[in-house]
């Protein structure tokens, strides 16, 4: 369903288009949490993402069950948001080889995704209040109050540890072998 085709005309189609968009969503955070479980070395870190996962896939049930109270089929379309910001993590998570920065990295990747899921949440739930649908906005505010949560402990492990452990890092000091790599790059380069 494309953003402004004939698909979506009334606010009834905009908020099933939206339901689609944070269901896909959430099945492609379940899908790359795991991952970032994998990553995490550090240990709160790493349950923290395991827990997120366990409440991911309670989102998703919600969700099911708000499809149901709508009586629509629960189905997702896709999101090229989520799918941005979960790239964009990995890419940079690629690049880092130092354990300790890489938690801040994937820190910083997660509250990505949680900021994403707690704007269209808010949006969703105001719009279900205001459709008179407020058994499904119950289901999306409890969605919602998760990733906030989630969000606010992420703050907490970046701002009273890992953070300052990351900045800490020192960088690695080049090898003999690679000392002597650099100088004969240089070497031939013409002075300007
Ligand atoms: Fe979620
Ligand atoms: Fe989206
Ligand atoms: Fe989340």
């Amino acid at each position: 369903m494309g953003w402004f085709s004939a698909e979506i005309s009334t606010m009834h189609d905009l908020f099933l288009h939206g339901l689609q968009d944070i269901y896909y969503a959430e099945h492609q955070i379940e899908k790359s949490l795991p991952d970032m479980i994998k990553k995490a070395s550090d240990a709160q870190l790493k349950k923290g993402f395991q827990m997120h996962l366990r409440q991911t896939k309670g989102q998703i049930k919600r969700l099911d069950r708000a499809f149901k109270l709508l009586k629509e089929k629960p189905k997702g379309t896709k999101c090229p948001a989520i799918d941005g910001i979960i790239d964009e993590a990995n890419e940079i998570a690629g690049e880092i080889d130092d354990k300790v920065v890489l938690n801040a990295a994937l820190i910083a990747a997660a509250q990505a995704v949680e900021h994403y899921e707690i704007t269209r949440y808010g949006t969703l739930t105001a719009w279900a209040k205001a459709m008179g649908h407020s058994s499904v906005a119950k289901l999306l505010h409890a969605n919602l109050n998760e990733e906030k949560a989630t969000d606010k402990k992420l703050n907490t492990l970046a701002k009273s540890k890992i953070n300052r452990k990351a900045i800490a890092r020192k960088q690695k000091k080049p090898t003999r072998a690679e000392r002597e790599a650099m100088m004969q790059a240089t070497v031939g380069i013409p002075a300007i």
